[in-house]
């Protein structure tokens, strides 16, 4: 996707802070972090949501719940508790048409979510 930022990122057109990467997805800092912690876990394919996800390409979800699973044992997320967000759609805060799933690290987080 040429105007997609994501995709930028992934071709390195535009620079990111770069955690974790592998062939699949890459894991980066946002650039507006809502948390002490807030990185953004992106599989390197183009899809808007998860539900644009052929059967076809369902490795997609592995790799990226791998390269998730990475980054919170690198970070130790795990000792500090962490919360995964995908948000889809307008309605849902939804500003990058391209999947990615929060990781947010290092507050309380409430619940129901706002
Ligand atoms: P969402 O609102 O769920 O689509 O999340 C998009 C996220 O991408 C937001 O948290 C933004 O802060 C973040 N973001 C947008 N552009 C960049 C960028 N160039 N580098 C890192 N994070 C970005
Ligand atoms: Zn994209």
């Amino acid at each position: 996707m040429d105007d997609c930022v994501f995709c930028k990122i992934i071709r390195n057109e535009i620079p990111s802070k770069k955690i974790y990467e592998d062939e699949s997805a890459i894991v980066i800092s946002d650039l507006n972090p809502q948390a002490p912690h807030h990185f953004l876990a992106i599989p390197r394919k183009h899809f808007a949501g998860i539900h644009e996800v052929p059967g076809e390409e369902e490795t997609l979800f592995e790799t990226l719940f791998r390269a998730i699973s990475e980054t919170v044992k690198r970070e130790k997320l795990n000792e500090k508790g962490y919360r995964l967000v995908i948000n889809y759609g307008e309605k849902a805060g939804q500003t990058v048409h391209h999947i990615h799933v929060h990781i947010l690290s290092g507050r309380e987080f409430h619940w129901p979510p706002g």
